[in-house]
């Protein structure tokens, strides 16, 4: 079991390959302190999703170690390690049921009160009670009557709902018009706030705001620094 951790990350010489003899990560150092936000660049192929596979264990190193708070990744139990690794993907996963249920999925333990003020937290109450029965609105699996930014917010919702020290988030590449990329903005802000994050960031907003950006290129790290240091 994976104590409750503060969320201090520490990748020692990590290597990864999917293919033998072929490195999608190369020797990577990687020291993270608990609260701050990486946000991953690089060209396509240079090993950010690969980053994200090794820290919610979709895959294991092939050499050098992983741990947080100190504990090596590959010594406690996958569960207690996702209880406390968040992960939201681009592609945000909607299933047939309603809203609420939806976000409840980060919680299912959540009362309806839990909900709705996960849901406000990240901005997307308004548009929620906006819809014909407002929580109760039965969706599809493909989210089809959801915009891309409204996905998003109702996976914010549910990413808050669940409370992990650690987040992971694939930045939607999708283009959303201005008003809901500032509330998306503000949503990270505050789905952030105090949480170690990975971010595989495509918006320059978020890159500014990362207190480290990372840039790999080709499986290796290549420099670090926030925004005005690079
Ligand atoms: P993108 O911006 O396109 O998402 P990325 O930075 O996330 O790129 P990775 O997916 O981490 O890149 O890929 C790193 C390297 O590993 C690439 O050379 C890629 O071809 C290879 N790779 C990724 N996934 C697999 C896989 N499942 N099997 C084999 N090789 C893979
Ligand atoms: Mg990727």
């Amino acid at each position: 079991e994976l104590p409750y951790v503060e969320g201090n990350i520490e990748l020692k010489q990590v290597e990864f390959e999917y293919e033998p003899g072929r490195k999608a990560l190369n020797s990577i150092d990687l020291s993270v302190k608990a609260g701050e936000s990486i946000a991953l660049v690089g060209h396509t192929g240079s090993g950010k999703s690969t980053i994200i596979n090794l820290l919610c264990r979709f895959y294991d190193s092939t050499s050098g170690s992983i741990t947080i708070d100190g504990h090596d990744i590959r010594e406690v139990t996958i569960s207690s390690l996702r209880s406390q690794v968040g992960i939201v993907l681009q592609d945000t996963f909607i299933f047939s049921g309603t809203i609420r249920d939806n976000i409840r999925f980060g919680k299912l333990t959540a009362t309806d009160e839990e909900v709705e003020f996960a849901a406000n937290a990240v901005r997307a109450h308004d548009f929620i009670i906006n819809m014909p029965q407002g929580y109760d609105t039965e969706v599809q699996e493909r989210g089809n009557m959801l915009s891309m930014g409204q996905r998003q917010l109702i996976s914010f919702a549910r990413a808050l709902l669940a409370d992990p020290r650690i987040l992971i988030l694939d930045e939607a590449t999708a283009s959303i018009d201005t008003e809901t990329e500032l509330k998306i903005q503000e949503a990270l802000k505050t789905l952030l706030a105090g949480r170690t994050s990975f971010i595989i960031a495509h918006r320059l907003s978020t890159i500014r705001n990362a207190d480290n950006i990372v840039v790999l290129d080709h499986g290796v790290l290549m420099e670090q620094g926030n925004h005005e240091e690079l």
